[in-house]
This record gives structure tokens, sequence and C-alpha cells, in this order.
């Protein structure tokens, strides 16, 4: 048995193997540890499913997914076994000694999380099995098909509405990828009566300009950005502490007003600095990633990256701090080779487990091809994200696309003469 304190981000990395949630899926997991009801709409591919897995392993008692498809389902199952989670499945798909000995599983609480179909769960046999059991959470899994008003209705999951009365200190979650407003209201109504949060997260943030440049001279490629930025708020991300305060320095020898923060500063400086970049006027502070979680400043103009982030969700989230009144902010990276040759060297010193490696080897290949991008980068980061998008006219290539070698030209010159 595990005694020590399991938070998300530990359940991440040991069960899951993953380096950082995506963009989305911490707030969605600490409404649901707080034993809110909600609703989540997210594209396909955003991973919804790790918004309630985590809880569902962090909680006491038993969490029930309920999910349309027998494919979905064993799926998922076999993607959490293969995660060395024991989790348990009933339905149609399998036969009647299977499921029995399935649900002997669970009745002992041998099993965190339950998968079922909805027309296996709504019996009253069921009902109360699970009342004897105890639930903490239920999951409804391609939550639109409980609105009559979608193209994908599904008179069991019109039932799934009885689940409230029947387990009210039990939290609900539903996801879904789509779903406008009204079918959103719809869903929220009939699964816990509007009590509870609707969450809407695309992954687009149109206001912020992207820009990638090849690394030449840090020091003077970060002075000529500030050149423009000048009297604004704004995060200068570095890799290492030392980096921080000399760059801070240069910084102020160039007028501005730059703090260093990292995480070997002692306490008291390290909110000293917090307080000064909420309170003050164009505060700039030169951080390594200990800098971020948790500030919450509207106005923060740039981010601006000295070195590459870990993977495309650490970029999202550094870059994702600017901006967030809704006016527009500039992020701008340094992109040099010598930082994805340490990186790559991180992550194999980091995970011991090959198939985490490969994994962490993708997330930082994205992020990669984002930095090499010769079409809009917007449009190759949210693909990454799972959503579609046009090309967005706020990003360095759109702006000024690499010049496209006109084919026919020459051909023109040959029958021209
Ligand atoms: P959805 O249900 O939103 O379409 P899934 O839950 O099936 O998406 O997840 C899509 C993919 O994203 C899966 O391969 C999953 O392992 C991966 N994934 C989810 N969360 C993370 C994360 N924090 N880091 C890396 N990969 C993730
Ligand atoms: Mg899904
Ligand atoms: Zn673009």
């Amino acid at each position: 048995h595990e005694s020590t304190m399991q938070s998300p981000d530990s359940i991440l990395q040991s069960v899951f193997g993953f380096g950082s949630f995506r963009p989305g899926q911490g707030p969605i997991i600490d409404h649901l540890m707080r034993g809110e009801n909600l609703l989540a709409v997210m594209p396909t591919g955003a991973g919804k499913s790790l918004c309630y897995q985590v809880p569902a392993l962090l909680l006491d008692g038993l969490t029930v997914v309920v999910s349309p498809l027998v494919a979905l389902m064993d799926n998922q199952v076999a993607g959490l076994r293969a995660n060395g989670v024991d989790v348990a499945c009933i339905h149609s798909g399998q036969g009647r000694e299977v499921n029995v000995s399935e649900w002997r599983r669970v009745a002992a609480g041998q099993v965190k999380l339950l998968y079922l179909s909805p027309e296996r769960l709504m019996t009253p046999r069921m009902m109360s099995a699970m009342k004897a059991v105890g639930v903490s959470m239920f999951v409804v899994d391609e939550a639109h098909c409980v609105s009559k008003w979608g193209p994908a209705f599904r008179p069991e999951y019109a039932q799934l509405s009885d689940l409230k009365t029947h387990f009210p200190d039990a939290r609900i979650a539903a996801f879904t990828a789509t779903a406008d407003a009204a079918t959103r209201d719809d869903i929220a109504d009939a699964l816990f009566a509007g009590r509870g949060r609707v969450i809407v997260h695309g992954f687009d943030r149109p206001n912020l300009s992207l820009t990638v440049t090849p690394k030449i001279d840090r020091k003077k490629q970060l002075l000529a950005f500030m050149d423009g930025v000048r009297g604004q708020a704004g995060i200068v991300y570095c890799l290492s502490r030392k980096n921080t305060e000399e760059y801070a320095a240069h910084l102020r020898a160039a007028g501005h007003k730059a703090l260093p923060y990292h995480a070997g500063l002692d306490a008291g400086l390290r909110f000293d600095t917090q307080e000064r970049f909420m309170a003050e006027e164009g505060v700039v502070i030169v951080a390594t990633i200990a800098f971020g979680m948790g500030i919450d400043k509207p106005d923060i103009r740039f981010v601006f990256h000295l070195n590459l982030p870990g993977s495309m969700e650490a970029y999202y989230q550094e870059i994702g701090r600017a901006g967030r009144d809704g006016a527009p902010a500039l992020t701008h990276m340094l992109y040099g080779l010598d930082d994805v040759r340490m990186r790559r060297q991180f992550i194999s010193e980091e995970n011991s487990e090959p198939a985490h490696q490969i994994r962490e080897m993708k997330r930082l290949d994205a992020l990669l091809t984002y930095c090499e991008a010769s079409t809009c980068r917007r449009q190759v980061m949210l693909s990454y994200f799972g959503e579609d998008s046009p090309a967005c006219k706020n990003c360095d290539i759109c702006e000024d696309p690499p010049e496209m070698i006109d084919a026919t030209e020459p051909l023109r010159f040959i029958l021209d003469t």
C-alpha cells in the first residue's frame, strides 16, 4: 500500500508517465477533487480521459464511468491496465461470468474505476448495489449523447438524469468534444440540474502573437526585443538560476525594471518579487520555470524564452500566462540546437523507463516541429492539441511567409525564348 501523499502531479508521472498536464486538465482535476459537478467541453485528443482518471485514483471510493460504446470502453480499460491500473468493466459485449466476476472485484473494493454501459448502470439492481458500495464520482463520457437536441441522442443516456437524486453526494463529471451553448445547458440541466461548472476549453489564444527566431546572440536579441516593450510587464524565461541573475542585470543596465526569480532565492525575497510584479507597473521578471504557477496577473504583455522549453505542453502553459485580459501580447522564443541537445539529455536522465523516455521525446519533437514550422505556427500548435484552425495572421510565419520558389518562373522563361 502507498503511504506517501499522492497529488495529481505525482499520479500523472508515476501512473501515466507524463511530465505535465495539458492545457485545461489541471483546473478540471482541481474542481473534481473539491467535489464540484462539471461539464467540460474540450477538443478531441485534448486528453479528457486523464481529467477523470487522475481524480479517480486519488479519491476514496469508486468512480463509475459511463461510456456509450463498448469499443471505447475496452480501449480505455486496456490503456489503464497497460499503465498498471486495476479497473473493472461491465458491458454486454462480454459473457455473464466475466461481468459477475468483475462486479465481485468492485464489491470487494479492489478497483477504483468501473466502466459501465449506461443501460447496465440504470437498472434498479445495479442502483442498489452501487449504493451499498458507495460511489464518489460518476463520469459521463461523450456527454453530448444526453441531449435530445443533439444528433447522437441515446435514450439510455436520458436516464442518467436520475443519478443526481440517487447519489446526492457523488460528483458528476461530464465530458464531450462537441456541444454548442444550447446543448451544454441541456446536459448540465439533465445531469446536475445546473448546479456545477461548465468549462469550455478551446486552445486558441488569438491575442498572443507567436514568434520563434534562431538563437544568434541571446543578450543582443533580448535587448532588441525589450526595446519594443519598454515599460510593460513581462516574463523572461531561462533555464538556469545563474542566467536569471545575469540577464536581469543586463536588463537593469539597459534601464528596465528587471528582477530575477528562481527557487534558490530566499522565500521572503521571492514573495517581495512577486508582490512587486503584481503591484508595480512594468516589472520584468527574469525567471526559471519556478515562476508562474499561481500568478494570476491579467496584463502580462510578453513572455520571452531565452531557452527551449521541455515540451509543447510546457511552452503553451508558459506563454499562456501572457495576455489573460484578452489584449494583444507578444511571445518570442529563441531557438538553438544546443538547447535541443540539452533537452534530449534531460529526458534520458530524468526518465528511467524507456516507454516514458519515448513519450517525452515525442512531446519535445512536437515543440521542435513548431519551432521549425514553415506554415502558420498557431496551426501547428493547435493541431498538436487536436484543434483545426485557419492560418492566424498573428505569427511570424503568417506575417512574413518564407519565400517559396516559384517553379513556374523558369518554365515560362524557357517557353518565352
Ligand atoms: P479525448 O478523450 O479528449 O479525445 P484522450 O483522453 O483520448 O482525448 O487523450 C488523447 C491522447 O492524449 C492520449 O493518447 C493521451 O494519452 C494523451 N494525453 C492526455 N493527457 C496528456 C498529457 N498531460 N501529456 C501527454 N499526453 C497526454
Ligand atoms: Mg475521449
Ligand atoms: Zn499564423
